[in-house]
């Protein structure tokens, strides 16, 4: 029996054809197939604009930039998340900090971030930017934090890595109704793939510009955004210091393809997380409580183990691992990394983060995860509460 996996990806024939077309054609970076990946995302999204790039962590990146974020500011976001929500800032030289997270949805509690703006305005240290998670994809509560950010002037970048499918208030995730930019990642484990890539969805129209920007060196073609009057049809300028974060058109091939199967790829991932619900009432675990207004993407199917349990997460997770099962913990709270901890960070500083990764445990679930496989994880970790 091969050993069934936390995550993975979902590649189709169809898949196959439109990447091998792409090897075929004139153009395997800088063509057309990024500009239709764009589009499929930003139809499915119903925003504006999308920039494709290198990968979601450079997403992340380009939207501080475009933020506007430097050397002075602070950058807050939950600490369950991958160290990328965090580390974007401190690409720009950028301060971060964190604020715990609600006990029941896992997400940033919006209660603390109201009374942690609140003391920062006080203090006069507001943030300039604020990355909601929507972990697991479970949308955060995007009104509130919106509405927040009107009173308090801090941009917001919902990291939606984990939730491209998922919808909040009947609108997708990625809409930015109450963000000024989303980022995705398409990473294989991720609700689509491309290998490696992401994307930053805008409803705003300069920071789509400064974006794409950006994306290519800070480097323009475009007359109306040149300093004095263009040499001739092979002219460009550098106007600001940018990066090669390009997605090439192999990798955007392969996204547009798999941006048909979204829908589908999310149900199904949706009735394997149903059954493992159904399945595992009456064992010592809980479960995320996404909020009503919100049908999440399923990225993970996370399990907190109660402390009265008979065994523990360890004893769990090599439970598993001897049954030829690979769980994951998504996440080691970010401010107790010891990279983090060297800026000031400490154990106690966000309790509710603390106290969740202590007990959590992510279960397989991918779209091509077999009902028989999933009865063996279900079987197998029945077995280690009884
Ligand atoms: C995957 C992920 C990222 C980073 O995406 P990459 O494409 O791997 O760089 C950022 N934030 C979260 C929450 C993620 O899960």
């Amino acid at each position: 029996m091969s050993e069934i996996p936390y995550g993975r990806q979902s590649v189709s024939e169809e898949d196959v054809r439109a990447v091998v077309e792409v090897l075929r054609s004139d153009w395997l970076t800088q063509g057309p197939a990024v500009d239709r990946f764009e589009r499929a995302v930003t139809d499915y999204c119903g925003a504006r604009h999308g920039v494709a790039v290198a990968n979601g962590t450079a997403a992340l990146h380009l939207a501080c930039l475009a933020a506007g974020l430097g050397p002075g500011d602070t950058l807050w976001t939950s600490p369950i998340t991958f160290v990328a929500s965090a580390n974007c800032a401190l690409y720009c030289g950028t301060a971060v900090d964190f604020v715990d997270i609600h006990p029941g949805t896992w997400n940033m509690d919006p209660d603390r971030l109201e009374e942690k703006l609140h003391r920062a305005a006080v203090s006069g240290h507001l943030p300039k930017a604020v990355v909601p998670v929507h972990f697991t994809g479970v949308s955060c509560d995007m009104e509130r934090i919106g509405a927040l950010a009107r009173q308090y002037g801090f941009t917001i970048i919902e990291d939606a890595a984990h939730a491209l499918g998922g919808y909040y208030q009947d609108l997708p995730v990625g809409s930015c109704r109450h963000s000024d930019m989303t980022v995705f990642s398409f990473h294989p484990v991720k609700s689509i793939t491309t290998g490696e890539g992401g994307m930053v969805l805008t409803n705003r129209d300069d920071l789509a510009a400064r974006l794409r920007l950006l994306r290519t060196h800070g480097i323009t073609r475009d007359p109306g955004l040149m300093e004095g009057a263009s040499h001739g049809p092979w002219y460009y300028q550098q106007v600001v210091l940018g990066f090669n974060f390009r997605m090439p058109d192999i990798n955007a091939a392969l996204g547009t393809s798999q941006m048909r199967r979204l829908a589908a790829l999310i149900d199904r991932r949706a009735a394997l997380a149903g059954r493992y619900s159904v399945a595992f009432r009456g064992l010592p675990l809980t479960f995320q409580q996404p909020p009503a207004d919100t049908r999440s993407a399923h990225h993970l199917y996370v399990a907190r183990i109660a402390d009265e349990a008979r065994t523990d997460r360890a004893g769990l997770f090599a439970h598993l691992v001897s049954n030829g099962i690979r769980p994951q913990v998504h996440y080691i709270p970010v401010h107790t990394q010891p990279f983090y901890r060297r800026l000031g960070f400490t154990e106690g500083m966000f309790p509710e983060a603390e106290s969740y990764y202590r007990q959590a445990i992510t279960l397989p679930l991918f779209p091509g995860l077999t009902e028989a496989d999933q009865d063996r994880v279900i079987g197998t970790v029945g077995a280690a509460f009884t």
